[in-house]
């Protein structure tokens, strides 16, 4: 693993939704990933797609997860664009990582916006 990402906390928020611990407003759940909606939306919709794997972020998912899991979380993502209803409309895909992104939670996520006209960024 690249030393830019730092070790996977197995208690972070995002492991204990994953493990039922915490309840989430449920989306969409398959083998890969889960996703459900954002606990302080920053947009109308506001959904967050995670892997189901221990991944921090982007660096170590992109470096380590099996071809396999990456293909199901993509899909995951755009099959939650679809359910969302946002394809037509548009949306907006995000994944902070590490510090100067003011990532928050140690597990990978993509954050989905949509369901009004985006700023031309998030900041
Ligand atoms: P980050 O800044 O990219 O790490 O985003 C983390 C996101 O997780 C933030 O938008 C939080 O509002 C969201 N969040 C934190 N805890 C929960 C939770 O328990 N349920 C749903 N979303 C959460």
């Amino acid at each position: 693993m690249s030393a830019a990402v730092a070790a996977y906390d197995r208690n972070n928020i995002f492991a204990r939704i994953l493990r039922g611990e915490i309840p989430c407003k449920k989306v969409y759940e398959d083998e890969h990933a889960l996703a459900f909606h954002d606990i302080h939306p920053q947009a109308k919709i506001h959904v967050l797609v995670i892997p189901k794997g221990a991944y921090v972020s982007m660096a170590d998912f992109s470096a380590q997860a099996s071809d396999k899991e990456i293909a199901g979380f993509v899909r995951a993502v755009g099959k939650t664009a679809e359910i969302l209803g946002v394809v037509e409309s548009g949306y907006r895909l995000l994944a902070n990582h590490g510090p100067n992104s003011h990532q928050e939670v140690p597990h990978l996520h993509v954050h989905i916006f949509g369901g009004q006209a985006l700023g031309k960024m998030l900041a």
